[in-house]
C-alpha cells in the first residue's frame, strides 16, 4: 500500500509536468493539515449546532445574535491557522503560471494567506475571514463587528445603509454566488489537467466541475483521504495527505 501511493504521487507529478493549464478545486481536507476542522465532519463544533438557514437569519434578530456569537466561538478555534505545504505547493503552480486560479470550496482564507492573488481565487462559498451588509454590499471587517458585537449584545448592522451585516460565507439557503459559479465552470472547460484536493465532491457544484473537465477532455485527477463518488471517472486517484503528495512541488 506504502508504494502504491509512491507510485500515484510519482504519476502525479509526471501528470503535472505534462499539463499546460492546471485548475486546482479544494476543499476542507487541504486545511485540515493548518488545524482547521472540517465543518461537515461529526463532532466539529459546526455540526454541534443545527446551521441557521439564511432566510432565519434574515428575518430573525435572535438568529442574528446567535449566528455571530457561534461565528466568533468558531473563529477562536481556529485562530492563527496558516497555510500548510498543501496550500503552499498550489500557490507555486499559481505564482509560476502553471495554474489560472484555484477554486475552493472553503471559506478559511488560507489560500489567500499562501500568497495566491486575490483574483485568481474562486470562492464558491464565500469567505468567513470578513463580513459585508445584506443589503448594500459593503465590506466590513471582523474585528471592529466583534468589539461592537460584544459591548452591546445587538446583532451587527451597516454603518452605511443600516442593514444586517453578515459573516461573508454562503448560508444554506443562500443563493451561490453567481459571478463565481460560472468563473469556475470557465476554468473547468477550459484546463487540461483538473486537480482535486481535499474534497469529498459530494456537495453542489462540487460534484459536477470535475465531470465537466473530464468531458471537454482534461485529465482529472482526485487526491483525497477518503473515497470519492467520482473515483471511478478520475485519471488517477490518490489516497494520501494532500501535503504529502504535493511537496515535492516545493523542492
Ligand atoms: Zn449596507
Amino acid at each position: 500500500m506504502q508504494d502504491e501511493t509512491e507510485d500515484a504521487i510519482a504519476e502525479l507529478h509526471a501528470m503535472l509536468d505534462r499539463a499546460d493549464s492546471i485548475v486546482s478545486f479544494t476543499g476542507a481536507g487541504i486545511s485540515t493539515e493548518s488545524g482547521v476542522p472540517d465543518f461537515r465532519s461529526a463532532g466539529s463544533p459546526w455540526m454541534v449546532n443545527k446551521p441557521i438557514p439564511f432566510d432565519a437569519f434574515v428575518a430573525s434578530r435572535e438568529a442574528r445574535i446567535e449566528a455571530w456569537r457561534r461565528k466568533f466561538a468558531m473563529d477562536d478555534h481556529y485562530r492563527g491557522a496558516q497555510p500548510n505545504i498543501g496550500h503552499r505547493a498550489l500557490a507555486r503552480l499559481v505564482a509560476e503560471g502553471r495554474s489560472p486560479a484555484i477554486v475552493t470550496q472553503n471559506i478559511d482564507g488560507l489560500h489567500q494567506a499562501s500568497g495566491v492573488p486575490e483574483d485568481r481565487i474562486v470562492e464558491l462559498h464565500g469567505n468567513g475571514t470578513y463580513a459585508t451588509c445584506l443589503n448594500c454590499g459593503w465590506r466590513h471587517e471582523l474585528a471592529a463587528i466583534r468589539h461592537a458585537f460584544e459591548e452591546t449584545g445587538e446583532p451587527p448592522a451597516c454603518l452605511i445603509c443600516a442593514g444586517p451585516v453578515k459573516s461573508a460565507t454562503i448560508s444554506f439557503g443562500q443563493a451561490m454566488p453567481q459571478a463565481a459559479m460560472m468563473r469556475a465552470q470557465e476554468l473547468a472547460l477550459e484546463c487540461d489537467l483538473f486537480l482535486v484536493v481535499g474534497s469529498s465532491l459530494v456537495v453542489f457544484p462540487a460534484a459536477t466541475l470535475p465531470v465537466i473537465a473530464k468531458r471537454q477532455g482534461a485529465r482529472l485527477v482526485i487526491l483525497n483521504r477518503e473515497p470519492t463518488e467520482l473515483d471511478p471517472i478520475a485519471d488517477l486517484v490518490i489516497r494520501a495527505e494532500s501535503g504529502r503528495a504535493l511537496a515535492p512541488l516545493l523542492s
